[in-house]
Formats: C-alpha cells, sequence, structure tokens
C-alpha cells in the first residue's frame, strides 16, 4: 500500500489524500481548494491541467469527507474524466442549494457544469462499506460544522487507515466520537492514523462546546430586541443555537433569506427527523422585504436575523436599520476571529467593513469546527495505530509531538517520506 499526502501535511484545507493498493487501485480522500488568503482567491495551482491531471491519473474513485469548499472544488474537471465522486446525502443536497443559489445570480457555464457533476455524485452511508477495486472504504458520521462530515477507514492490502476528516467533540452530536471509535474502530487495530490538526497552533482561547454558546446567546437575546447573527449558513449545530435561544423569548422569530430557508428545510428533512429535535428550526422565519410590516406585525416582541456578508443581505440592512433604536441591536459574530484581524492572513476587509457599516453592538460568539489539543490527544491514544499518524490540514510551523503522547506514540509521527513495513508513504 502507498499513501501519498498530495497537499495538506503544512497547510489548513486544500488537503489531498491518496491511497493505492499494490494491484493498482487508487482512491483520492478530498480534492478542494486552498483557502482563500483573505478576499483573494488563492490562485489555486490545480485550476491548470497540468498540476491537476497527474493527481488524478488512474484514480478509481474520489471520497469527500464532507462540503467544505475546501474538500470539494473540481467537481466538474473529475467529472470530465469520468471518476466516480463519494459524498454523504446531506453534503449532496447542500452543495447543489449552494451552487443553485450562485447560479441564480451568476449564471456562468462553469458553474452549470458544477451543478451537474454535483448531480452525479454517488451517496454513501456511514458504517456501510464501499469497495473500489481491491479497497474497501467505511464511512463514520464525525461532528463538524459542515453537519453531513466523515472520516473513513480504508482497508488495502491487509493494512488499515483511518482518515478522520475534519472533526470535532464539542458539537452537538460530537459526544459520539469516543464510542464510535470504540465500537468500529478499536476492532480493527489501525495501522495508519490521518488526523486533522487545525488547532494545534491556534490559539481561539478556551473551546466551549455549542451547548455553552447556545446559553450564551440566550443570555443576548434577553439583551437585546433585535440581535443579528454573523454565522456560516450551512453550519447545522450552530443555527440550532441560535434558534434554540430564539426560542426561549416568546414569540420571536429568527429571520432567514430564502436560501437559508432551504439549507434548514434540508437539515429538517435529513437530520430533524424522530429525536433530533435539535435540528428542527421552529422559530425560522422567511423575511418580506416590506420592513414596517415585519416590525409592527411579525417582530414585535424582537426578533434573530441571521446575517451574510452580501449585497441582498445589506441592502435589507441599509432599509431596516433606521427603523431600528441603536441601543437595542447587537451583531454577533459567530465565525473565526481572524477574518476580522488586520494582522490574519485570513482578515478579510470586506466582512470587516461589513460590521462597522452600523451602529450595533458587537459580541464575539464562536466555537471552532475542529478538534481542540486534548480531542487529538484523546483521538492518538484510542486509535494507537500501529505504524504511523500522519498529521494533515494545520499549520506549517505546528507539531503533534507538542502533543501529550506517549513516546511511542511520539516516534510515530510521520511529516516527511519514508517505508514502514510494506507501507510506503509519499509526503509531497
Ligand atoms: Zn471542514
Amino acid at each position: 500500500m502507498t499513501i501519498t499526502i498530495h497537499r495538506g501535511i503544512n497547510q489548513i484545507g486544500g488537503c489531498i489524500t491518496e491511497i493505492a493498493s499494490a494491484k493498482g487501485s487508487k482512491i483520492l480522500i478530498d480534492l478542494g481548494h486552498n483557502l482563500p488568503e483573505g478576499e483573494n482567491r488563492d490562485n489555486d495551482p490545480l485550476e491548470k491541467a497540468e498540476n491537476i491531471d497527474p493527481i488524478l491519473k488512474r484514480v478509481d474513485a474520489i471520497f469527500y469527507t464532507h462540503s467544505h469548499g475546501d474538500h470539494v472544488g473540481f467537481e466538474s474537471y473529475v467529472a470530465s474524466k469520468n471518476i466516480p465522486q463519494y459524498i454523504g446525502k446531506l453534503s449532496k443536497k447542500l452543495l447543489l442549494l449552494q451552487r443553485g443559489n450562485i447560479l441564480y445570480y451568476h449564471p456562468t457555464p462553469e458553474l452549470r457544469a458544477s451543478k451537474k457533476a454535483i448531480e452525479s455524485f454517488i451517496t454513501y452511508e456511514a458504517t456501510k462499506p464501499v469497495e473500489v477495486g481491491d479497497i474497501v472504504v467505511t464511512p463514520y458520521y464525525v461532528s463538524h460544522s459542515s453537519p453531513d462530515a466523515y472520516m473513513f477507514v480504508v482497508e488495502c492490502d491487509g493494512h488499515t487507515v483511518l482518515h478522520t476528516g475534519d472533526f470535532r467533540d464539542h458539537g452537538y452530536r460530537g459526544k459520539g466520537l469516543e464510542p464510535t471509535i470504540q465500537k468500529y474502530i478499536d476492532p480493527r487495530h489501525i495501522d495508519v492514523l490521518i488526523t486533522e490538526g487545525t488547532m494545534l497552533n491556534r490559539d481561539d482561547g478556551r473551546m466551549i462546546s455549542e451547548e455553552q454558546l447556545c446559553k450564551q446567546a440566550t443570555k443576548l437575546m434577553q439583551k437585546y430586541k433585535y440581535v443579528f447573527f454573523m454565522c456560516t449558513t450551512q453550519d447545522a449545530d450552530r443555527i440550532s443555537s441560535i434558534n434554540h435561544a430564539t426560542d426561549t423569548v416568546r414569540g420571536r422569530r429568527m429571520l432567514v433569506d430564502g436560501y437559508q430557508y432551504k439549507v434548514l428545510e434540508a437539515f429538517e428533512e435529513e437530520l430533524g427527523q424522530g429525536k433530533f429535535f435539535r435540528y428542527q428550526y421552529n422559530r425560522k422565519h422567511y423575511f418580506r422585504k416590506d420592513w414596517n410590516y415585519v416590525l409592527d406585525k411579525d417582530c414585535k416582541r424582537g426578533f434573530t436575523m441571521l446575517v451574510r456578508n452580501n449585497r441582498n443581505i445589506k441592502k435589507s440592512l441599509d432599509e431596516m436599520m433606521p427603523l431600528l433604536d441603536k441601543e437595542q441591536c447587537c451583531l454577533v459574530y459567530s465565525q473565526f476571529k481572524g477574518y476580522l484581524d488586520p494582522n490574519h492572513s485570513a482578515f478579510m476587509q470586506s466582512a470587516y467593513d461589513f460590521i462597522h457599516t452600523y451602529n450595533w453592538h458587537f459580541e464575539y460568539l464562536h466555537t471552532s469546527g475542529h478538534a481542540s489539543r486534548e480531542t487529538l490527544e484523546m483521538v492518538c491514544k484510542k486509535v494507537n495505530p500501529q505504524l504511523a499518524i500522519i498529521p494533515i490540514h494545520r499549520e506549517a510551523q505546528s507539531d503533534f509531538r507538542e502533543l501529550n503522547l506517549s513516546e511511542e506514540l511520539k516516534n510515530k509521527v510521520i511529516t516527511k517520506s519514508t517505508s514502514i513495513e510494506d507501507v510506503t508513504i509519499v509526503v509531497k
């Protein structure tokens, strides 16, 4: 078996992992864009055929861990090569909604091709193995800021690899991480663990759970009549916290636009059945643009509004804000802090400007979609891989050996090309 880390050993986002059997079966795990540096969409070298073609050569299938743009991004090019692409059912729906929404405003041939490619994605299910030649891939659900994320157990040439994808244990379904490892991963005796390490070097302060975040959001609902939440549209956990906090004020609604409404319906359909009442958004309310009507009739008791930095939302805010008492308005920023920090490489001027356009109170309330150091330690220890730990999706200067692990495990951390027994690891 050969494991090739095409990208990700020293970068967050844009990770590409290849696993190939001795007989020549070959899969890729994730193939997305490099994360943009601030506003500039990073000029991804893979946009050029001469760079992506060697990676796609003789690939039998691509498995996406989830739908974030740094994990899925070259779908139409892949489809043009007739390579099957696999993803979770809700992730497929979310990608179609997202591409469809942009297509509506910017109908381009590239977007149409992208949508068509996503329509052809094959969906996998948790715990159900998928065979590709002599490689077997089994997905297991993980909690992440994308609501339909998976880790993969890959069996190849008598060896077993666990690729975690992006994950955490402090989301609403994050408590399932340890039991999932115990039940499904432990008995398989993992040889190689490929794990994300996003938070190794990011000092995001104390990592609170979604439950704690929800409690703090509830306090803000009591304090302010009008709360504007700036968060990722497709983060089912975060919006669940916001909906739940909104629900504590009688008669208060959570205003969303048409696109967000459809996304929430998709969450409800796929996640909100049975016991998962958290993913029923009972306060969602599709807002009309007649603001006097909204304020007098729909939202006498105030509202929570999900906002994004885009033209339509800004237009709505421009019309509405003059009608509101500024003292009662609060913007809650619920995304990565770096986007607002002029000294950070991820700084986004337009997000910064958006927040400072309106004269509202500002609060920061966020928790990461990625595993804390403690969680990474737990996973390394529980999985206890026999041969190697390959950290990906991490900053170049981060070091897994700084984690609280036994010397034996620390010695298994691999960041350069090597061979162990009959496993070849190639780090590009
Ligand atoms: Zn992600």
